[in-house]
């Protein structure tokens, strides 16, 4: 499978810090930053620091390094916000919109991490 990935995309321009971001935690691979338009009281993006558009071509391309450290990462978020249920935490959501019938808008790998509220529905009904 080829993947195309846009340099332009906004997350790359924030990794080469073109626009700013709001980071939580950042590691040689890995950045976990704040959604700039949060739809829960904790909303991060983790994001690996390589070019890969999605988890697919993330984890065929990555190295064992990358993806253990971006793995990595998502938990210390879990972890920094209190969200795990089995911490005493209420929970949280881990979303990767992929594609366009997952209406993924940024073409760089992202998870979200969304907590503070009850998510309701995984999704809407059609
Ligand atoms: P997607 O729909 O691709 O899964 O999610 C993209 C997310 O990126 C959206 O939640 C959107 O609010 C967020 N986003 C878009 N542009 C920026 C930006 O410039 N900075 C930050 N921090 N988040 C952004």
């Amino acid at each position: 499978m080829e993947f195309k990935y846009d340099k332009e995309n906004i997350f790359a321009k924030i990794l080469r810090k073109e626009i700013p971001n709001d980071t939580v935690i950042e590691t040689d691979f890995s950045l976990a930053f704040k959604d700039i338009n949060p739809v829960a009281p904790v909303h991060i993006l983790v994001i690996p620091k390589g070019p890969y558009v999605n988890y697919d071509h993330f984890v065929s391309n990555a190295s064992n390094e990358e993806v253990l450290d971006f793995n990595n990462t998502v938990k210390e978020v879990i972890k920094k916000f209190d969200l795990d249920p089995e911490r005493n935490g209420a929970g949280y959501r881990l979303i990767a919109n992929t594609g366009s019938n997952g209406v993924q808008e940024v073409p760089h790998l992202h998870f979200h991490i969304l907590g503070g509220r009850n998510m309701g529905f995984m999704v809407s009904r059609p």
